[in-house]
């Protein structure tokens, strides 16, 4: 993602900490304080402009959402719209997916959603790829037995990657497309970034695994 530096970014998140929770610490172990009513919360890691995980939240208003983005210049867009949706289901953390553990513990989340999460297509690179085992064995930490991971890209090479790395890990692969948006799922939300690379024509990869008690 292409940053622009926006240095009022920092000052407008800390102006709606209703939106943007400023302390998640505190709600480590219970989540469901946080929101108008307690119910299963899907986290997505990687949420940028928070197109996808807005329409989620507006779409399904039984579930408790959270938008996980490292940088403040992105997630300021998602602030904008969720300031514009004002939805009670849904809410952003401005911080590092390294840091999972420091804000959620077992059983606090049901769903983790990677959507068009960064290659990292260089061999030294690869543990910062989020479907690496380290990152996996972080959100089994934080799940619930059986929770799930959603993922989607139009990156092969990424996809190939999680595929094995997913089954490496002992987890259950449930769905899977090679070509999502020429088959006959329904109701499929956009990223920003599918919108972008399937208009130029890329093919978009879609998985669902399961953790293994
Ligand atoms: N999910 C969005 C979409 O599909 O349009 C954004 C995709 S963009 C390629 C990946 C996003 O993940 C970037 O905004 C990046 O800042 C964020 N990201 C990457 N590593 C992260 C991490 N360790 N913690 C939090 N966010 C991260």
């Amino acid at each position: 993602m292409r940053l622009r530096h926006k240095p009022w970014a920092k000052e407008k998140i800390q102006q709606f900490p209703q939106y943007v929770v400023p302390n998640p610490e505190e709600y480590k172990g219970k989540w469901h304080e946080a929101f108008a009513k307690a119910q299963p919360l899907h986290i997505e890691v990687g949420t940028g402009k928070g197109h996808f995980i807005t329409e989620m939240a507006k779409a399904n208003p039984d579930i408790n959402y959270i938008g996980i983005e490292l940088f403040d210049s992105v997630i300021v867009a998602a602030l904008d719209r969720l300031i514009e949706a004002d939805l009670p289901n849904l809410k952003l953390l401005n911080v590092n997916a390294n840091d999972l553990a420091k804000y959620f513990t077992k059983n606090d989340v049901s769903r983790v959603y990677l959507n068009f999460s960064d290659p990292w297509p260089k061999t030294r690179h690869e543990k910062r790829r989020l479907t690496y085992k380290s990152f996996l064995k972080l959100y089994e930490e934080i799940m619930i037995d059986g929770g799930e991971v959603h993922f989607k890209t139009d990156n092969q090479g990424l996809f190939e990657y999680s595929l094995l790395s997913f089954s490496a890990y002992g987890m259950l692969l449930k769905f899977i497309s090679l070509d999502l948006h020429h088959s006959d799922v329904h109701g499929n939300i956009m990223t920003e970034y599918e919108q972008k690379f399937s208009e130029k024509g890329n093919r978009i990869y879609r998985c669902e695994v399961q953790f293994q008690s």
